[in-house]
């Protein structure tokens, strides 16, 4: 028996486990269920009894949501506090990571059936993204005294080559990434649209736009969708006089991240033998597990500038940012090895 424990808790990454419910394939596989999620303890047990040698294997994490929690239960538990730190004027990621199949896309953006209800309002399926835009407009349309503009913006980032999800070009635009010398520790992507909402119900809207573009990029660049990481981007300014009769300006910015599918990626962080010899390497994925490392040691060298994604993400990973890593797995017997990995990525990021 092993039984793994945080030890000294890093207050700015918080890496939470999220199991899906097994589905149609998996039991019409005999596959079986082998995982316990504990929400109150915040343990993922793994049970293997069907092996030569059984074993079991607990984990701890800050969440475990099992298979039956809602999409609420995710967002106030992780994303909620996340929005809060935000709208003080802080930059902070969540990130969505796991094997392909497992959850990422719903957990970020939820599950879009053709013919549901066409608002995101109150659907108990729409995920963090629509979530989060909700609650920025409920709390700043609160608050008094204040002037505010929230921006997003949307990319995709496959082959190491970025994609502007809402722009208005209908080719996907080749976006290019400049260190902002300004802004020290801040990139420039030349191209990318940014694009002002000015209330909730425009969110929507803009989603579906995006959708709809990653469609048209995925053919243009004969893409693998599992290859691929797509990030959505809120900034929020916020201009507040103060009783005093002064100005006060904030900044706060989000990145809402879907990694792209982690089963490339061992159990030792490093690429698996077959997929470096199939050529599918995943430098942004690669990196972003080196660079979480780097912050979780505490190292003197961060290796942003290894990859796009890191890159990009640079202001808002590590120092006094908030980083979320939400682990999405599969508790099917089936996928014990890939789950066995996340749950080792995730557990490392402690
Ligand atoms: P990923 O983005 O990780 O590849 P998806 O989000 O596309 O995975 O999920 C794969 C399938 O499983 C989808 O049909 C999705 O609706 C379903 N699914 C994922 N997570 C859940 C969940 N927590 N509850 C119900 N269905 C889920
Ligand atoms: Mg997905």
């Amino acid at each position: 028996q092993v039984k793994l424990e945080v030890k000294e808790k890093n207050q700015n990454i918080n890496v939470a486990v999220r199991c899906r419910p097994i589905n149609s394939i998996e039991k019409k596989q005999g596959s079986c269920s082998i995982l316990k999620c504990d929400k109150a303890k915040r343990e993922v047990t793994v049970k293997e009894r069907a092996g030569i040698h059984p074993y079991t294997k607990t984990y701890n994490f800050d969440h475990v949501f099992p298979p039956d929690c809602l999409q609420i239960d995710v967002y106030k538990a992780v994303v909620m506090p996340v929005v809060e730190e935000v709208l003080m004027g802080y930059n902070c990621t969540i990130f969505a990571y796991g094997q392909t199949g497992t959850g990422k896309t719903f957990t970020m953006e939820g599950d879009r059936s053709p013919g549901a209800n066409m608002t995101w309002e109150d659907d108990p399926l729409s995920g963090i993204i629509p979530r989060t835009l909700h609650q920025i407009f409920e709390d700043l349309q609160k608050q008094q005294d204040i002037e505010f503009s929230v921006r997003v913006s949307f990319l995709e980032l496959y082959n190491e080559e970025l994609f502007d999800l809402l722009g208005s070009s209908i080719d996907p635009l080749r976006l290019r990434i400049y260190e902002d010398n300004v802004k020290k520790g801040s990139v420039i992507i030349s191209g990318l649209e940014e694009v002002v909402v000015r209330n909730k119900d425009e969110v929507f809207e803009i989603l579906q736009r995006g959708t709809a573009k990653r469609q048209t990029a995925a053919t243009l660049m004969n893409a693998v969708s599992s290859r691929s990481h797509s990030v959505f981007s809120v900034t929020i300014h916020i201009k507040e006089n103060t009783v005093e009769g002064e100005e006060l300006l904030k900044t706060g910015k989000l990145y809402l991240v879907d990694l792209a599918g982690s089963e490339n990626i061992g159990r030792s962080g490093a690429v698996d033998k077959r997929a470096r010899e199939a050529g599918n390497i995943n430098q942004s994925l690669l990196t972003l597990g080196r660079v979480i490392t780097a912050l979780v040691e505490h190292a003197p060298h961060i290796p942003y500038r290894e990859s796009k994604l890191t890159r990009l993400l640079q202001d808002s990973l590590g120092g006094r940012t908030k980083t979320s890593i939400i682990a999405t797995i599969s508790p099917a017997l089936c996928n014990l090895e890939e789950t066995l990995s996340t749950l080792d990525y995730a557990f490392r990021a402690k």
